[in-house]
Formats: C-alpha cells, structure tokens, sequence
C-alpha cells in the first residue's frame, strides 16, 4: 500500500483531533456515530469540517450501519496518526522509498531530521485475507470494531518488544527506536538478504553462524519461526585485520519478528525444525554446502535454556508489555489467516508461487533481475522492489 504523506501538511490541528476522536471511537464501535466524534474530539466549533477534509483524504470512510451513520478509520488514516506520533517525537521527519511489500506489511526508508535513514514498517494484517478472515467471524465477534487495526497493532507491539529484548542481549538485530499504534521504526541495515546473495566465501562459517544463533536463541527460551534467507540480512564489512578489499566478513542480521515463539510453545519442536531446516536447504541449493554435523535437534536445543545463567525472553517479555493473552490473540489470528506458516514445512506460505515448489528456479533472481517483475519473490510474500525515483517527502 502507498503511503501518501502530502496531506499531512495541510491537516489543521481540529482535523487531527477529528482523527483521534474516529480512532478513540473505534475502540468501541464498528463505525463511529458523528456525534460521538463530536463529543470525544471536545471541538466547540463542531467536527463536520473536519470529518469532510478527513473523508476527501481518505483517512475516514464514511459507513452507514442498520441503525446510524458514522465513519470508520482507514488505514491511512491510522498510517498518519503514527506518523504524526513520530514527527511530534521526533523520530521520523521524512518518508522515502518503498523498500518491501509483504503480504502482512509496508517497509520504507524514513530520515530523522538529521537525514540519518531508517526503516519504518507498517504492519497491515488482515489485508490480504479478508475473505477468511469475515469466514472465521465467530473469533472475530468479540473483537469486531477494526480487528485489522488491533491485530496490526499487536503484530508490530510483539515486534518492537521482541527485537528491544534481543538487542538488549547482544543479538544481531535493527536497532528498535520507536514504536506507535500498528508500525515500528528501526535503523537501517546496509545489507541484502541472503536471499539475493548468490555466493559467499566461506559458507561452512556462516552455516555455523546461523546454526549458533537458533541454538542462542533457544538458550533464552525462544524459536524465531521464520529463520529463512529473507529474514537474516547479510552485512559485508571490510575485514580491519587485512587490506586486501576482497577480505570481507559477513554478519547475519536477523530481522521480522512477529512469529516468534516461546521454546515451551507446544509445537515448538516443529518451529525449531522448520527453522534449522530451512537454513538447511538453503545452504544446499543455494551454495552447495552440507554440514556433516547432524541436527540440531530440539531436545538438544531444550538442554541450552537458561545455560550460563541467561534469561529467558520469551518470559521476560510479559512483564514488558506483551501479555501471554495478547500473544494468544496474536497467533490465533495469524494462523486464521494463514501468515503463521503452518502446514508442511516444505509448503509455500500460503503464496503459491513461492519458489520451493521447483528444484531448478533457484538462481532465476540473479539472472533476470532487470524490472519489478523479476524482483526476488519471499516465500512469505514479501517483494524487494526497486528504488523508486523520488525524492524524500517531509512530513
Ligand atoms: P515481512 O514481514 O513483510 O517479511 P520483514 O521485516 O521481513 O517484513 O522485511 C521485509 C524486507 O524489508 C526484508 O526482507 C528486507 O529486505 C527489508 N528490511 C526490513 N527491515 C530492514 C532493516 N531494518 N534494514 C534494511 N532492510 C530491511
Ligand atoms: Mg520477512
């Protein structure tokens, strides 16, 4: 989805409060009558200016329910409410390129005021799969008023909690530096997924690398979930130690975080294996490496919790804001959807056209990678798209 910041300029400060009165609103209703956005907004002068500058923008829709009229928050509507969050703070002062679309999310590079970039993703669960979604009504009744714009929230909440507990342990992650409503801003990694990296030096190291960051992970109760070539990020730095330009080393950086689990999930197990083996199969096909060490195993994974005496995170990050029950809505929905991965773990991600249905596709991305449409595909939707020509848009 777009993200069109050029309004944000001409809202007046009775437009924006206009706006959070509708989001206020829709904690509780479906469509929010106009007069309780009225009434919240607080504004003397009345709203219906404001709702019409608001709904000629796109922010608010306009809905008519069997008994009133009201409107209802868009997702650009949301969009510029966190956005507003970020420039009031400070942490976002202008909007760049589109650097990924997944199914479940909008990543782009963002600046603070300084002009040091950063990355902004947009969570928009439910965006794709609405069909499913309005089939499973029954889990969604209770929670029916926007339940896209609550799952969102909790998609990027559990994000932004996870990669703040991994960094604070020294795991190679973003640097987490906001957080507002169904977004999260993070810095910039200078890197490619390891996706598009077509050959690396010393495949045996970096295997053993990633293979000791799902052990790691396990020793502080977690199993990422998506431990695949579009998650882990590969930096190349000039080796210190040589001047020889070709002496580089590599540092997976492991990003995308809302699926994380817990070691004691009960089908842990099955997430532990589906990572190993995807880094597995990967190193195979891609560099032809297989190690001779079997496993990991889970049980072996299991010995490692708490060794040395480390924390484990996924209790750890209850007390700081993501509750076991929101973690339950969290995955219960994604899985109602279909983002969670569930299924065979040599399944596609409920995209067909990922690439793990043919042995012989694998180099196509290195090969024909001259417009969008060869773009390297993720198996969990996401396309890398090309750097738009544009300039960066300030808020
Ligand atoms: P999704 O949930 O859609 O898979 P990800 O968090 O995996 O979202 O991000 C999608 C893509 O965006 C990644 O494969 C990567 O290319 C890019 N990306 C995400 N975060 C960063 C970051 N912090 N720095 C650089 N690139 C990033
Ligand atoms: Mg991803």
């Amino acid at each position: 989805m777009r993200l069109d910041t050029k309004a944000m300029r001409y809202l007046t400060p009775e437009d924006w409060r206009t706006l959070t009165a509708v989001e206020t609103g829709s904690k509780n209703h479906e469509v929010v009558p106009t007069a309780l956005i009225g009434q919240i907004s607080g504004l003397r002068g009345g709203v219906h200016k404001s709702i019409s500058a608001l709904a000629k923008v796109g922010l608010i829709a306009r809905l008519k329910n069997a008994s009133y009229d009201g409107y209802r928050l868009t997702y650009g509507g949301l969009d510029y409410l966190s956005l507003n969050t970020y420039r009031k703070r400070k942490d976002v002062y202008s909007v760049g390129n589109q650097i990924g679309v997944g199914k479940e999310s909008d990543i782009f590079v963002v600046a603070d005021e300084k002009g040091v970039q950063r990355v902004l993703k947009i969570h928009r669960l439910g965006r794709i799969s609405f069909r499913t979604v309005k089939a499973n009504r029954d889990y969604l009744r209770h929670r029916s008023s926007g339940s896209w714009m609550y799952m969102s929230r909790l998609a990027a909440l559990k994000e932004y909690t996870f990669m703040t507990a991994l960094r604070e342990n020294g795991f190679p992650v973003p640097e987490p530096l906001a957080q507002s409503r169904h977004t999260i801003v993070m810095s910039l990694i200078d890197a490619f997924p390891m996706r598009q990296i077509s050959s690396v030096p010393d495949p045996a190291s970096l295997y053993a690398e990633l293979i000791s960051m799902i052990l790691r992970l396990a020793q502080y109760g977690l199993i990422h979930g998506d431990f695949n070539e579009f998650n882990i990020l590969i930096k190349e730095d000039p080796n210190p130690e040589s001047n020889k330009p070709e002496d580089i080393i590599l540092t997976p950086i492991l990003i995308d975080f809302p699926q994380m689990v817990s070691i004691d999930h009960i089908n842990a197990e099955y997430y532990f294996d589906r990572d190993v083996n995807c880094i597995k199969r990967f190193f195979a096909r891609r560099f032809r490496y297989t190690s001779d060490a079997k496993g990991p195993h889970f049980k072996d994974a299991r010995k490692l919790i708490g060794m040395d005496g480390v924390k484990r995170l996924d209790v750890s990050v209850e007390a700081s804001g993501f509750s076991k029950k929101m973690a339950k809505e969290l995955e219960a929905y994604m899985k109602e959807v279909g983002v969670d991965g569930d299924g065979d773990p040599n399944a596609a991600r409920g995209d067909e056209d990922s690439d793990e249905d043919g042995e012989d596709d694998e180099d196509d991305d290195e090969q024909h990678s001259d417009g969008p449409e060869a773009a390297p595909k993720n198996i969990n939707g996401s396309v890398i798209v090309d750097e738009a020509a544009g300039d960066d848009v300030s808020l």
